[in-house]
């Protein structure tokens, strides 16, 4: 059975359980304190801070893991990024005190003191750079490190940009992009049957990415002028051009079917209405495999 690591709380945890419940594995909790619970009949996931999944993974006590880029980039293991899940989507970013008058990196006075919980991918940025600065580790919301005088500066997650603004933080540098990724070990251990355990992890790699290709795509339907078809296709290029369906209605309308991306639907919703497209109907997908 292939184990899955799973972030217990936070931020990450409720996106992952939605993602794979839409993938076809619920959770199914054993007992009262769901540490592990069966996730359909190949995988059971194990559910542990996400800060400590990269390490999980890494050393094999589960064979996949649900964590956040930035969590992975910090731990420094040996990992690979099977694929981005999309979700927990934040920046790691230099921040300095409004009122230091900080805008830029270069304004960073030389052996200044950053506040952190990302150490070591702190220590890299400003090393690369050349920049000499005091790292001053916390074990998290290094924000408030300012209120406390431990420093001016700061290097933390910024999703909204809501907490740097609330503490008077003004953000200057990002030092790493990240969303939530599924992960493996750069060199799985060899135990068991590999080659299941590699054929589980592309199914599992599969239906995900099914799932998120499917969020960004609508399904939609219209009965459109036969004598308009040739604009349809233009509007509706589809993945492999929409399905054209003849309507018992003397051969006047045709019904077309087709894939359209989400986010501009509603431009594909009215240039289809121009074309005088009627019973337009716009649905979700489950699941989209090319
Ligand atoms: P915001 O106010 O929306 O910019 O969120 C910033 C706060 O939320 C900081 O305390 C971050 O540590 C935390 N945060 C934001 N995004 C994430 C994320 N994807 N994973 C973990 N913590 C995050």
């Amino acid at each position: 059975m292939l184990r899955i690591a799973l972030p217990n709380k936070g931020r990450l945890s409720e996106d992952a359980r939605e993602l794979f419940a839409d993938a076809g594995l619920e959770v199914r909790a054993r007992g009262e304190r769901a540490l592990t619970a069966a996730l359909g009949d190949a995988f059971e996931a194990i559910f542990v801070r996400a800060q400590d999944i990269p390490e999980f993974v890494a050393d094999g006590a589960a064979d996949v893991g649900v964590t956040g880029w930035d969590l992975v980039s910090e731990s420094d293991r040996a990992l690979t990024c099977l694929a981005d899940l999309e979700f927990g989507r934040c920046r790691l970013a230099v921040a300095a005190r409004e009122d230091t008058g900080v805008a830029t990196l270069a304004d960073i006075p030389s052996g200044a003191r950053i506040a952190t919980s990302f150490p070591r991918l702190t220590e890299r940025f400003f090393g690369k750079r050349r920049l000499p600065v005091e790292v001053v580790p916390v074990s998290g919301a290094a924000e408030i490190a300012p209120h406390l005088g431990i420093a001016d500066i700061v290097v933390d997650l910024v999703s909204t940009g809501s907490t740097l603004r609330t503490n008077g933080l003004r953000e200057v540098a990002t030092v790493l992009e990240s969303t939530a990724r599924l992960i493996a070990a750069a060199e799985p251990p060899r135990r068991g049957d590999g080659e299941q355990r590699d054929r589980d992890v592309r199914d599992l790699v599969g239906a995900l990415q099914s799932v998120l290709r499917a969020r960004g795509q609508r399904y939609i339907m219209a009965n459109v002028p036969r004598d308009q078809l040739d604009d349809v296709r233009a509007v509706l290029p589809g993945i492999t051009g929409p399905t054209i369906i003849d309507l018992l209605d003397g051969g006047r309308h045709v019904a077309v079917h087709a894939v359209a991306p989400a986010a501009t639907i509603y431009r594909t919703v009215a240039a289809l209405k121009s074309l005088g497209a009627e019973g337009i109907l716009v649905t979700r997908i489950e699941r989209l495999m090319p």
